[in-house]
């Protein structure tokens, strides 16, 4: 079976969040099992320095690729390396994929442009590669126009064969909505523009667009995939995925087996739940790195996007009072320039409670995660959450709202005997403090914390489970087209 994963980011050549992380170690778990799985993403800067870095073997393919867009041949030229055994086709071409961040801030026909010529490239790769997928699997919406391109694009509709399609929501929030000229621009037939296709409030949403036309949608936690089919937190497309509910399936995102304190080249000391002296000298090295006292006095970790929904709303009114119960917080992240500023003015007014590191820092987060004691994530939803996750095989406990995979993945400390986190449902300061309030209770009582740590430790959040559950759905959903 061959699957082409189709991804924006991949980590770790290129990431700014889950998706990335994702997109980099599922298609190695699906090899294991055997899945012929292979990644097409763009060179974004430093990428293809990466791959060489990374990758064995980056090379060339002689031909380019040549796709036509806003009425104009774009080309772009095709390396492949081999990382951690997956083959990965990166895209080439300076003037298109020069951005950084990635997703650019405004959406518009032009700032699209990269994820239009990089999904249509996912539909030419074959010509040029000789190696022809069943599945594309196709990830948010900068892929949506692959499955919409089979139906509704001027020339990919004919393509044969025609491959099945799969498509997985990270982020129901994030759609990319566009203004209707963008349809003739990308070649998309503009009588695709209707209610029951890419129209929405007068707009192409080509989120919406790839729901309709995917043989099979997926999205990342149980919980999440319950909400949102609710007018709640569907974002405007709870109806359209109530009418697709028959091939929506709900797969749990696993990590990566990097993320590991056993052999995580990133962290000065390793450590297991076996044996957590390693985690107490990555505390002293975190602390010294901050500038903080070597003392009890517990450290959180928030590392994010700062955006809405990762509830600085309700956090960033709490930070006195967690101040005053005398906590130190480590805040890493960028993002919305409201929460920037107003991390930066805690760290100035309070340098012994409060660091901000303003910015993504790959390497550092490993020793953030190792060093920290506990983990805050107070999100207003999320889809699944990798940061929890990495933060439990670390020993650092999470603090978390109980939404998406957060409620799926973390089991309160007080309500279960087997718990390994505090969770608060309400969305409010309140009850984020009475949260944390419980958390440190339980701190202060070194051998209930040991046991809570090492609970959490000793979960198993991999790919195994996951990676069967998209072979099975690879089988089933190439089963019905055979039928
Ligand atoms: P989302 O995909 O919504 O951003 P996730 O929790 O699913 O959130 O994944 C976030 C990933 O990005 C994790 O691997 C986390 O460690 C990483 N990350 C987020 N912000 C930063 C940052 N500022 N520096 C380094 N890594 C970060």
């Amino acid at each position: 079976m061959k699957v082409l994963h189709v991804a924006s980011e991949v980590a770790p050549l290129s990431k700014v969040g889950g998706l990335g992380d994702v997109a980099g170690s599922l298609p190695k778990a699906l090899r294991k099992l055997g899945i012929d799985a292979r990644i097409v993403t763009p060179a974004w800067p430093g990428v293809l320095d990466k791959a060489n870095e990374l990758g064995s073997n980056l090379v060339r393919l002689p031909p380019l690729l040549h796709i036509s867009l806003q009425w104009h041949v774009m080309s772009s030229k095709i390396w492949k390396t081999i990382i951690d055994d997956v083959p990965i086709y990166i895209l080439e071409n300076s003037d298109l994929f020069e951005n950084l961040p990635i997703y650019p801030e405004e959406l518009t026909g032009e700032s699209a442009l990269p994820f239009a010529f990089f999904s249509f490239s996912a539909l030419d790769l074959e010509q040029k590669n000789r190696w022809v997928p069943d599945i594309i699997h196709c990830h948010d919406w900068p892929s949506a126009l692959v499955p919409i391109s089979l139906k509704w694009h001027r020339f990919y509709r004919d393509k044969n064969p025609r491959p099945m399609t799969f498509f997985t929501i990270h982020n129901v929030a994030h759609q990319g909505i566009f203004p209707f000229h963008v349809l003739d621009e990308w070649g998309i037939d503009t009588r695709s523009f209707t209610i029951d296709g890419l129209e929405f409030y007068g707009h192409v949403n080509l989120l919406k667009g790839a729901l309709i036309t995917s043989d099979c949608i997926t999205t990342v936690s149980s919980r999440y995939g319950k909400e949102i089919l609710t007018p709640e937190m569907g974002y405007g497309l709870d109806g359209v995925l109530r009418k697709e509910k028959s091939k929506l399936h709900c797969v749990l995102n696993g990590l990566d087996p990097g993320w590991s304190p056993v052999h995580d080249p990133y962290i000065p000391f390793p450590f297991s739940a076996e044996n957590l002296e390693g985690k107490k000298h990555c505390r002293s090295v975190l602390l010294q790195h901050l500038g903080w006292k070597d003392n009890m006095a517990p450290i959180f970790l928030s590392i994010s996007r700062l955006t809405m929904q990762k509830g600085y709303d309700i956090l960033l009114p709490a930070l006195d009072a967690l101040r005053e119960i005398g906590i130190r917080f480590l805040f890493i992240g960028s993002g919305n320039p409201i929460f920037t500023s107003a991390l930066y003015e805690a760290a100035d007014s309070h340098p012994d409670n409060f660091a901000f590191k303003h910015g993504f820092h790959e390497e550092f987060s490993h020793l953030a995660y190792a060093g920290s004691d506990m983990l805050i994530m107070p999100s207003l939803f999320e889809p699944c959450g990798l940061t929890q996750l990495i933060a439990l095989q670390y020993g650092t406990v999470p603090v978390v709202r109980e939404t998406g995979g957060l409620a799926d993945t973390v089991r309160d400390a007080d309500d279960h005997p087997d718990g390994y986190g505090f969770t608060f449902i309400p969305y409010t300061t309140e009850a984020l403090l009475k949260g944390v309030r419980r958390a440190i209770n339980a701190y202060r009582d070194p051998f209930r914390w040991d046991g809570i740590v090492k609970r959490g430790m000793s979960k198993d959040f991999s790919w195994k489970v996951s990676s069967q559950l998209y072979q099975d759905l690879y089988h089933r959903t190439l089963e019905n087209k055979r039928r």
